[in-house]
C-alpha cells in the first residue's frame, strides 16, 4: 500500500491490517495503559482502526464523537457482514427502571431462550475446544426434584443442611451473617431426548442487572457501570479485558472472548446499538443486557418472546400497574444469591 494511501485511510479511520492492533498494545507504544500491561491480548486487529484507539469512553463522548464513531462502525460493520448493519444510540427512557421476573415452576428447560438470546445479540457461534468458543449469555441449570432446595420454609435457613449429593452448586435464601445459603446439585450440560424431565426442575440464570453490581464496583476504567434504566452495560471499546467483573460477579454472568468471535454473516443481526448486540471483538468482556436494544424501543427483549410457556415476564419496576409489579406484590418471590447484598432486579418467582 502506498504511502499516500495509508494515511488517507489512517484519517478516515479505514486504517488496515498493517496498522491494525489492540487498542491496549497502542495505549502500551504510548506508554498509558500500565494497568493493562498484564492481561491478555484485548480487541483485535480486525476489529480496530487508529480513530477508534483514540475514541473516548461513550458516556464522555460529545454528540457529534457518537455520530461519528457510530458511522464508523456502520460503514465497518456492514462491510464485514455484507449487509446494511445500523448501530442505534437510543437513549434510555425516562421513568423506567427494567426488572424480570421468571415463574421456575412453569420454566420447562428446552433453552429456546437461549437460543433467541445468541440469535439476537450476535454471539459467537464459535467452536468447540478451540479459544474460539460459543458464547451463551443465558445459563438453564436443570436440579432435581425432592431435595431441600428451594422449599419454601428453608429459604431462611443461614446454614444448610448438607445435600446427599455435595454441596457444590446453587445458593438461595440465607443471611449475610452466616456462610451458605441452601445448596444443591445443579446440571448445565443435560441432553435428554425430551424435557421437561419428570424428576427435575429449571433454573435459568442470566446477568441480574444488580443495583449495587459488583462487577462495576471491579472494574478498574469503568468501562462496565449501571445505565440510567438500571441495564449494566460494557462499553466494549473502554474495556481492557482484565477480567475483574468476571472474578467480582457472584452469577457466573460475564462471558470473555478468549478468541476472535465467530458470527457468519447469514447469522448476523443487523440491527444493533452501540451498548447492546453489536459485534463483538477478541479480548473484551460481554453479557445480558435485557437486551437494551430492543427495550429502549419499547419491546420485549428475545427470550421473552421466545419462551413457550411464558415463564419469562419483563416491564418497568416504577410502574405500579405493571404485571412486574404485580407479580412482586401477589407471588412468592426470591432473589438468587440474596445474601451478596448485590440487589438483583432479576425476581424468580412460583405459582
Ligand atoms: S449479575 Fe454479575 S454481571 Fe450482572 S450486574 Fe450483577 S454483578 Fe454485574
Ligand atoms: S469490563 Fe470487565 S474485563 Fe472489561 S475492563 Fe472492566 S473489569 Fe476489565
Amino acid at each position: 500500500m502506498s504511502e499516500d494511501k495509508r494515511k488517507n485511510d489512517i484519517a478516515e479511520g479505514q486504517d488496515d491490517g498493517a496498522t491494525k492492533e489492540s487498542r491496549r498494545d497502542f495505549l502500551k507504544k504510548l506508554g498509558v495503559a500500565a494497568a493493562a500491561t498484564t492481561v491478555a491480548p484485548a480487541a483485535t486487529a480486525k476489529a480496530a482502526s487508529i480513530a477508534e484507539h483514540l475514541q473516548t469512553h461513550f458516556e464522555m463522548m460529545s454528540d457529534s464523537q457518537k455520530e461519528k464513531a457510530i458511522a464508523r462502525l456502520e460503514k465497518r460493520y456492514s462491510e464485514q457482514f455484507e449487509k446494511q448493519v445500523t448501530v442505534a444510540n437510543t437513549p434510555a427512557p425516562d421513568g423506567v427502571l427494567f426488572g424480570y421476573a421468571l415463574n421456575i415452576s412453569k420454566c420447562i428447560g428446552c433453552r429456546r431462550c437461549v437460543e433467541a438470546c445468541v440469535r439476537e445479540n450476535n454471539q459467537s457461534r464459535g467452536e468447540e475446544d478451540t479459544r474460539h468458543l460459543p458464547i451463551q449469555w443465558i445459563r438453564v441449570l436443570e436440579m432435581t426434584r425432592g431435595n431441600d432446595t428451594f422449599q419454601l420454609e428453608n429459604w431462611h435457613k443461614g446454614s444448610p443442611s448438607s445435600s446427599p449429593i455435595g454441596d457444590y452448586g446453587v445458593q438461595s435464601g440465607g443471611h449475610a451473617d452466616k456462610a451458605v445459603g441452601i445448596s444443591g446439585h445443579v446440571e448445565h450440560y443435560y441432553e435428554p431426548e425430551q424435557v421437561p424431565e419428570e424428576n427435575s426442575f429449571y433454573f435459568p440464570v442470566q446477568c441480574q442487572q444488580c443495583e449495587d453490581p459488583a462487577c462495576v464496583r471491579a472494574c478498574p476504567v469503568r468501562a462496565t457501570y449501571r445505565d440510567p434504566n438500571g441495564i449494566v452495560v460494557i462499553d466494549y471499546n473502554w474495556c481492557i479485558g482484565c477480567r475483574m467483573c468476571q472474578l467480582a460477579c457472584p452469577y457466573w454472568a460475564r462471558r470473555f472472548n478468549w478468541g476472535e468471535p465467530i458470527l457468519p454473516n447469514e447469522d448476523m443481526n443487523p440491527k444493533t446499538h452501540y451498548l447492546g448486540n453489536r459485534p463483538r471483538m477478541r479480548g473484551v468482556m460481554e453479557k445480558c443486557t435485557f437486551c437494551l436494544q430492543r427495550v429502549r424501543d419499547g419491546r420485549y427483549p428475545a427470550c421473552v418472546e421466545a419462551c413457550p410457556v411464558g415463564a419469562r415476564k419483563f416491564g418497568n419496576l416504577l410502574d405500579p400497574e405493571s404485571e412486574i409489579r404485580k407479580i412482586l406484590a401477589h407471588k412468592k418471590v426470591f432473589r438468587f444469591k440474596e445474601d451478596f447484598n448485590t440487589e438483583p432486579k432479576f425476581f424468580y418467582y412460583m405459582d
